[in-house]
């Protein structure tokens, strides 16, 4: 009943499973997969190997006349020929094929109908067609009867390396995109956020070319008039947690698309990083790790099988998949109005930028194109020297078209719909890494709110000196002083040094988009 036959990709393994639910993949799971165990909540604990994060540098895009003048081609979207692509794919299928048994996923991206796409996945590990049942949009029965061809195809060998002799290849890990046969290949990594990252590099793709703009971000929608809010901002600067907010409609925590009609999710999952977590803080996101649920490369006790979330021996990126429905006031379907607010997050290592600042459009684009967040350089004793971090439009592996086509669509439709931009600070406070503390997740949570209830779009702002954009100064549940980061370092005149050092930062990267910005965005730039 469930078995497919996928002859005509090349697929000559008999036993392929189609679609299969939780319950069995979950025993296929722990009876055939050496590296998966049951958690005591519920959830599948499954390890990803040697790879525990994503592999940016080995990604290759096929260089194709048709769509190669599209592509920003460089350190982002590395060119293979079609050749390369085609011995990486017979790879794969030659792997599968090796397999006694396989799984097949065929689910949606997209919750518009109008603009939604069908995605199969073929892959060997259980695990891999759980997550990918659990990120993707699921079926209906019906629709599954009628799911006919796909419209992109991912091929999940990731067991299996890459042959490092094969032109282009520098590793054994490579991960190959052709947009002409979208067809996605998965060689030597068995982390399951490369598929999910793959499908939206396909929509990044595709979307713009409808006018559609393709977005890095969680998005929440305000349940009484449906008008959602969107949150960019890189790894770990918050999109996830935030976006679990009980005040709020759960649109995804993610990826996401802007059309005409509005905002819709392209997941059916979220995708949360597991680090510290608790039941007192984020308590949506803990109970969402149940039955059904996917914990990849968290550690656990052998005699209860309770996971320890502050244990990172494996990574510090441990991840919990979790389907969208089991954060409570999610909104089914995953679509909502065009965005009254858009909020971007960094978090701010060096400690300078204030916890909420409001930004005029052209300062928007300035931040969307330079995408800025800090991360700690190291975990050595010692080491106290943020690194920052610029990616433009706030997910720069995942872009396909230039950072300017994305730029553009947003301020289109930013204008049009009158949304007020803001930048928020989830990193330090107090002074800089090693001085100052992380901002404590009430107090951003604090901020969100104020944004939301339409108090912060009346509140006073002062330009700040260096960076020009509107500090807010007034914000019910957040002490004032810690509003304006100056009156919360001690040393105000290293407080003055790193705002310039931070801006002269800003300014260095953003020189190679000067030419493509307008006057007045240039003009948004900080000035030391
Ligand atoms: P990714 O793109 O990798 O999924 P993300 O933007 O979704 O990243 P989160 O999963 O939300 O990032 O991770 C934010 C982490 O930072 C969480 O572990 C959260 O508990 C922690 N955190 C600490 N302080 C704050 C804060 N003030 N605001 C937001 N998150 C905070
Ligand atoms: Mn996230």
């Amino acid at each position: 009943m469930s078995h497919i036959n996928l002859s005509e990709h090349g697929i000559t393994v008999e036993d392929v499973q189609r679609n299969l639910p939780p319950a069995k993949l979950y025993a296929e799971a722990i009876r055939d997969d050496s590296d998966c165990a049951l958690a005591d909540s519920g959830a599948l604990i499954a390890y990803s190997g040697a790879k525990t994060g994503r592999s940016p540098k080995d990604k290759r895009v096929v260089k194709n006349p048709a769509s190669e003048n599209d592509v920003w081609w460089g350190s982002v979207n590395v060119p293979i020929d079609d050749a390369t692509f085609q011995i990486n794919l017979e790879r794969a299928k030659d792997y599968l094929n090796t397999r006694k048994k396989l799984y097949c996923v065929d689910a949606f991206a997209g919750w518009d109908p109008k603009n939604r796409v069908k995605v199969r996945v073929i892959c060997s590990r259980p695990y891999h067609a759980l997550f990918m049942h659990t990120m993707l949009i699921r079926p209906t029965p019906e629709e599954l009867a009628e799911f006919g061809k796909p419209d992109g195809i991912i091929y999940n060998a990731g067991e299996f390396p890459a042959n490092q002799r094969t032109s282009g290849m520098t590793s054994k890990t490579s991960i190959d995109l052709s947009l002409e046969s979208r067809e996605m290949v998965i060689l030597g990594t068995e982390y399951a956020g490369e598929m999910k990252k793959g499908v939206f590099t396909f929509l990044n793709y595709f979307a713009p070319k409808r006018n559609i703009l393709s977005m890095h971000c969680s998005a929440t929608a305000d349940p009484k008039t449906d008008q959602s809010s969107l949150m960019f901002g890189l790894s770990g600067t918050g999109k996830t947690t935030l976006s679990a907010d009980p005040k709020r409609l759960l649109i995804g925590d993610d990826e996401h698309c802007w059309s005409d009609t509005g905002i819709f999710n392209i997941e059916g999952g979220c995708y949360a990083k597991a680090v510290d977590l608790t039941p007192e803080s984020e308590p949506d996101i803990f109970r969402a790790l149940r039955f059904g649920a996917v914990l990849e490369n968290v550690v656990y006790a052998e005699d209860t099988h309770r996971v320890d979330f502050t244990d990172t021996s494996i990574t510090q990126n441990t991840r919990g998949a979790y389907p969208i429905e089991f954060i409570r006031n999610a909104k089914l379907p995953c679509v909502a109005g065009h965005p009254s607010d858009i909020i971007f997050l960094t978090c701010d290592a060096f400690g300078v930028l204030p916890p909420v600042s409001k930004l005029s459009s052209p300062q928007a684009m300035y931040h969307f194109i330079s995408g800025y967040t800090a991360k700690i350089a190291g975990t050595e004793i010692g080491v106290t020297e943020p690194q920052a971090t610029f990616s433009p439009c706030f997910g720069g592996p995942f872009l396909v078209w230039h950072p300017m086509k994305y730029a553009g669509l947003l301020a289109e439709k930013m204008q049009r719909h009158l949304s007020n931009v803001w930048l928020v600070n989830t990193g330090w406070s107090g002074g800089g890494y090693g001085v100052g503390k992380r901002m404590k997740l009430s107090l951003t949570r604090a901020i969100i709110d104020a944004i939301h209830s339409g108090q912060l779009a009346k509140a006073r702002t002062v330009p700040d000196p260096v960076f020009a954009f509107g500090v807010v100064t007034e914000c019910a549940g957040v002490p004032r002083d810690v509003l304006t980061p100056r009156d919360t370092w001690t040393d105000k005149a290293a407080y003055v040094a790193t705002a310039k050092k931070l801006a002269k930062l800003f300014i260095d990267n953003f020189k190679q988009y000067e030419s493509g910005a307008s006057a007045e965005v240039r003009a948004a730039s900080p000035s030391p």
